[in-house]
């Protein structure tokens, strides 16, 4: 998919007031300082159209951009736990899981992990919820240029390792990184077909 126009659209922390044009959307999601601002600016070939981390402004909303006039790209702030309940089950923030379970433009979100660290137990938490929700995801593996390719192919399989001790198959997954490029193409052609099949459902 070329990437013809990137516009911002708005941004909000109530789902409720999002856009409401029916088109397909796509959420990008991960830990603080993941590099999603980054990819999403390598994604879209501009500059700064997400805010990278230490820039002010930079706060908890959900920010809708409008690519190629016919998809929206939700740039999603890094979860976190928002508090540890009585039963001492830690719950993600609720406008985050609040967007997930209302925004049904949704059609499929990209989950970032940092491939050069163990698997994090948020992140796994993360996952799992949104596998209990049925919430289509995928994993986008970020930074791949901080690792030679031995070791990135050794961290990607652990990290699948290990999600194969809960989970009975993978999700799709991509390896980018925003420094040099790796993974654009795949990534944007993924949206490409599920937009495209979604354009004659
Ligand atoms: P965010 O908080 O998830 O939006 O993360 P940022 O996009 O602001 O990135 C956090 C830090 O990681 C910044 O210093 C980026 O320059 C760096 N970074 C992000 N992506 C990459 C990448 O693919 N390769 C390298 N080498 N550094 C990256």
């Amino acid at each position: 998919m070329q990437i013809k126009s990137a516009e911002f659209i708005m941004s909000n922390s109530i789902v409720a007031k999002c856009p409401p044009s029916r088109i397909p959307e796509y959420a990008f999601i991960g830990r603080s300082n993941v590099g999603k601002s980054s990819l999403i600016n390598m994604l879209m070939q501009r500059k700064s159209l997400a805010k990278t981390s230490g820039r002010p402004g930079k706060t908890q909303l959900i920010n809708h951009f409008l690519i190629n006039k016919n998809w929206h790209l939700v740039d999603l702030p890094g979860y976190g736990y928002a508090r540890v309940s009585k039963s001492s089950k830690k719950v993600f923030q609720k406008f985050i899981t609040d967007y997930f379970l209302k925004r049904e433009q949704l059609l499929c979100a990209f989950v970032l992990i940092d491939v050069r660290h163990e698997p994090q137990p948020i992140d796994l938490q993360f996952m799992e919820w949104m596998g209990e929700k049925q919430i289509p995801f995928n994993i986008i593996f970020t930074k791949a240029d901080k690792l030679k390719p031995k070791a990135l192919e050794r961290h990607v399989e652990l990290y699948l390792k290990k999600m194969l001790e809960t989970w009975e198959e993978v999700p799709p997954y991509f390896v980018t990184s925003s420094a040099d490029g790796t993974g654009r193409e795949e990534v944007l052609n993924y949206i490409g077909e599920i937009n495209e099949s979604f354009a004659y459902s």
